[in-house]
């Protein structure tokens, strides 16, 4: 019997997922399907008991329910608990489990940034915090990563108060590492960081608002997008401008689906080649 897959979130017409995992399926021989489910916020608990009883297998979660999914499920990972939000479920019996992939997803993208790019992580502000813009759902995933890398670094944040609470969070969990996450600010304080940052992951959503920020000097050093497509395009043009090594969101995308996937059917695919089909999707949209 066919089994069933799929990614919930509100919007979800335009999720890259289906065609990713349906591709996967495909390659790896396995018989399931996989969908795009539309569900309200507030509708999560009640689509996931319709979910169970229609026999869905595994879920990817997407914005606005990562909190929610994580609340209802029966057990998740701790990077799942110590990030507050899934994007992951799979189902054993009645009960779902819950992971966070993002997470990982972010730290294959950054890697392969600094190694694809040969940027040197400390080539050139050395002793210098990196520099994350943004403090929302994809900011709690990059603090993850970092406090696990044991990474200096610095939020800034349109909302201060958002910044310092995603801190307040990762101080409790990562207490034994004296480094990292001392610094918060406002975006009054962009310019001075910009310039004596090591590197920048951009965790808001100004390119799909159309925006960027003035960007001084880059001198080679990296910044990470977790956008992509004409968002990432917008974000990150004037940066190159300005002398910026810059990557996109996409390889992030795909690599957390790899780790989804893999924790349903026990293979990991191959990213390479999809982050290749998946950006000529994106360039062709
Ligand atoms: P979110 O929770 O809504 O957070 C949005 C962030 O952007 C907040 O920090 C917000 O600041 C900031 N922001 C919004 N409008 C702003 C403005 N006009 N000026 C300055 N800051 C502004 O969204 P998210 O889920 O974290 O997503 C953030 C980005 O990551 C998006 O581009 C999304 O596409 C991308 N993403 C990529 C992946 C991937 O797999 N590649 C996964 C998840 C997300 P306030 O706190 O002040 O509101």
């Amino acid at each position: 019997m066919t089994a069933l897959y799929g990614v919930v979130g509100n919007p979800i017409a335009h999720s890259l997922s289906p065609f990713i995992h349906q591709g996967w399926m495909r390659e790896h021989g396995i018989d399931a399907e996989y969908l795009p489910i539309q569900v309200a916020e507030g509708e999560l608990e009640r689509t996931l008991a319709e979910l169970t009883d229609r026999g869905y297998q595994g879920l990817n979660i997407t914005m606005p329910h990562k909190r929610e999914a994580l609340r209802l499920a029966a057990t998740a990972t701790t990077r799942a608990q110590s990030i507050g939000a899934a994007n992951t479920l799979w189902r054993e019996g009645d009960r779902w489990h819950a992971d966070n992939t993002d997470a990982p997803g972010f730290q294959h993208g950054l890697a392969r940034a600094f190694g694809d790019l040969d940027v040197d992580r400390d080539l050139h502000v050395p002793d210098e915090p990196a520099l994350v813009v943004g403090a929302g759902g994809a900011a709690l995933a990059v603090a993850y990563t970092f406090g696990d890398d044991n990474q200096a670094t610095t939020f800034c944040n349109r909302t201060v108060a958002n910044a310092e609470q995603l801190v307040s969070v990762y101080d409790a969990i990562y207490a034994g590492n004296p480094a990292r996450f001392r610094n918060v600010a406002g975006m009054e304080a962009l310019p001075a960081l910009l310039k004596n940052c090591a590197f920048v992951v951009n965790a808001t959503s100004l390119g799909h608002m159309g925006q960027s920020l003035d960007w001084p000097e880059g001198c080679g050093r990296l910044v990470y997008d977790l956008s992509y497509g004409k968002a990432a395009d917008i974000f990150l043009a004037p940066a190159r401008d300005a002398g910026w090594q810059t990557v996109d969101g996409l390889r992030m995308l795909v690599a957390q689906a790899a780790f989804s996937f893999r924790r349903w059917f026990g293979v990991k695919p191959d990213i390479e080649a999809t982050l290749v089909r998946v950006r000529e999707v994106v360039e062709t949209a």
